[in-house]
């Protein structure tokens, strides 16, 4: 993986501090239109004023929803969506690759030595309503040496940094 110039890097966080702030914004805007468009629907109910707050109340799903469509954050909640149906606790384990340029030095879970690069596996127990994580309840990494990770691991096929956003994942959260 290509190391990103530190320029570029910290656009990124920075556009994604903006569209955490923005979805945020949208929404707060969107509870409080729906709020009031609500209070509005049940003492409007069954008369002509009863439109207003029903527009309003159509627009406050529409911020909400952009507001979690452009929250970085919360998209990357709804990525790892698990299915629909399930609900309470679900535990996930996602693999990925950690890679030299993240500067980050680990020991191998399998032989002890210390690696800065290898595979990362990721252990989460997570509470889900409708699939969606709610929040997470523990989380944990293992790492792996290059040399375990095909050895011990064969079941795992060789990861390319490029194509998997775990590795990216790993340092994002960690905060
Ligand atoms: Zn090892």
């Amino acid at each position: 993986m290509p190391t990103k110039p530190s320029s570029v890097e910290l656009a990124d966080t920075v556009s994604d501090l903006m569209n955490g702030i923005a979805g945020w914004l949208l929404i707060g805007l969107g509870t409080a239109a729906f709020l009031s468009g609500l209070g509005g629907a049940i003492q409007y109910a069954g008369t002509t004023g009863m439109v207003v707050p029903v527009v309003v109340l159509l627009f406050s799903f529409l911020f909400l929803t952009s507001g979690v469509l452009v929250n970085p954050r919360l998209r990357r909640r709804l990525d790892r969506r698990h299915e629909v149906s399930r609900f309470g606790r679900v535990q996930s384990v996602d693999s990925g690759v950690l890679s030299e340029s993240e500067s980050r030095v680990e020991s191998c879970t399998n032989c002890g030595s210390t690696m800065r690069q290898g595979l990362v596996r990721r252990y989460r127990e997570e509470y889900t309503a409708a699939g969606i994580p709610l929040w997470t309840l523990s989380e944990n990494c293992n790492f792996y040496c290059s040399s375990c990770a095909t050895e011990e691991l064969p079941g795992i096929p060789p990861t390319n940094p490029e194509d998997d956003p775990v590795s990216e994942r790993v340092v994002t959260e960690v905060e």
